[in-house]
């Protein structure tokens, strides 16, 4: 068999649909039932969009129902702080779309059913690798059934930020530290609500609210660690700062009846210094939790998946064993993307997120729009919008 791959993602859904498609046989495991549960994040961006259009997708995608960011805002106590916008950016697509993801990945892992050589299993969590001759051999897996083994030339770890199989392959992540997590939870949305997906920021409060039409998704920023602190002070501890945040949200906000209606996610910043072994590779998440600082995790991931489709296909498709200099050429390839990246994710948390928490930031003294600004101008949509060194499909359909 040539490629299975743990974890059904946006780095490992898109690298399985890039193989199946190359020709190459290729296993997708997903540990849950279906692409719906907790967050995931809603933002495809042009980079991501441009990929789906060299794939011929892009026309399937664009009928999904979807939200067009053409800029980017932060609400202030003072009002609207325009941060970028995406329309002057080369190409077709000057906008970030905002899909539910489980959309996108139903879309992507259907495009891969049309290849012979795809095979999807959900309720399918890999627990262990198959180690043999100082090489990855395959991973083990559990379902409904039992346990079981699937044998690879190559076995990518696409599971996460909580990755199970860095650790039997002895990869072990950097930590690089990030000062919040985020309480999610949702609304509902009614007609003369504002119509777009922003960030709040009244220090020491931060919210996301993501429009998805007929409800409100909502990220409500806490500090690291602070969620058993917000749940021993009772519902009302959330209930208030979300009324104060977002007033025309004050008539709903008894409908958190409690603590079970919202979930915490651990926000990560990390990464690996090596990302593979002979036989194995870590892409996305599992490589490099992403901060959901400038929501662009998703695309970097959907970046290693083509770029390590690009380099491996060929391989692949020949069924020998996969050199490890090639798994390296991977890595160095996304190293770069990763760590501007994260820098400047870190950045933020540093500057911004962990000043208003604590009260140190004082937006409404930041200018009213950072689009006239020209640094900001040049650099935030190329950066937002197609990411770093974004990459472009090369590997032909069989
Ligand atoms: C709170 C928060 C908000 C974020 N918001 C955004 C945003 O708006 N936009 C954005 O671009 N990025 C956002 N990010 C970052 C983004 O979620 C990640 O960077 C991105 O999802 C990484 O994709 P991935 O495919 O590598 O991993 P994941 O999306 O984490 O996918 C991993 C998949 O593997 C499955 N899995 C896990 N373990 C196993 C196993 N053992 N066996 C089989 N399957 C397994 C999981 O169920 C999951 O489907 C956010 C992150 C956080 C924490």
């Amino acid at each position: 068999m040539g490629c299975v791959i743990a974890g059904g993602g946006p780095a490992g859904a898109m690298l399985a649909l890039l193989l199946a498609r190359a020709g190459v046989e290729v296993t997708l495991l997903e540990k849950h039932g279906d692409f719906l549960r907790d967050f995931r994040g809603d933002t495809i961006h042009p980079s991501t969009l441009q990929v789906l259009d060299e794939l011929g997708l892009a026309g399937e995608f664009l009928q999904l129902p979807h939200r067009k960011a053409r800029s980017l805002s932060l609400v202030s106590d003072r009002g609207d702080i325009k941060l970028a916008t995406l329309e002057r950016l080369p190409g077709r697509f000057r906008y970030m779309a905002f899909v539910p993801q489980w959309d996108f990945l139903k879309l992507l892992t259907s495009a891969a059913g049309r290849y012979p050589g795809f095979r999807l299993l959900m309720n399918a969590e890999a627990y262990d690798l198959i180690r043999e001759g100082g090489a990855v051999r395959g991973l083990r897996y559990r379902d409904g059934s039992g346990e079981h083994e699937i044998r690879a030339e190559l076995t990518v770890a696409a599971d996460g930020r909580h990755s199970v199989l860095r650790e039997p392959a002895g990869l072990r992540a950097e930590e690089l530290g990030a000062p919040m997590d985020v309480v999610w939870f949702r609304l509902p949305r009614h007609q003369d609500d504002r119509d777009d997906t922003f960030l709040r920021v009244s220090p020491p409060h931060m919210m996301v609210a993501i429009n998805r039409e007929s409800y409100w998704q909502l990220a409500y920023l806490i500090r690291k660690g602070g969620y058993d602190e917000l749940t021993g002070q009772g519902i009302d501890a959330l209930r208030r700062p979300v009324a104060r945040l977002l007033p025309w949200l004050a008539d709903r906000v008894g409908q958190i009846e409690g603590f079970d209606d919202v979930s915490v996610l651990t926000v990560a910043l990390n990464r690996l210094r090596r990302w593979h072994r002979p036989g194995f590779l870590c892409i996305g998440d599992s490589a490099h939790a992403m901060s959901p600082v400038f929501g662009v995790g998703i695309n970097l991931a959907v970046q290693d998946a083509v770029a390590a489709a690009n380099l491996l296909a060929g391989a692949l498709r020949s069924g020998a064993p996969i050199p490890e200099s090639l798994l390296h050429r991977v890595q160095r390839r996304r190293m770069p993307p990763t760590r501007i990246t994260q820098a400047a994710q870190r950045l933020v948390q540093s500057r911004v997120i962990t000043p208003a928490l604590t009260r140190r930031l004082d937006p409404t003294r930041l200018p009213r729009d950072l689009t006239r600004i020209p640094v900001f101008k040049r650099v935030a949509p190329r950066f937002l919008g197609q990411g770093v060194l974004p990459e472009h499909v090369r590997v032909k359909e069989l």
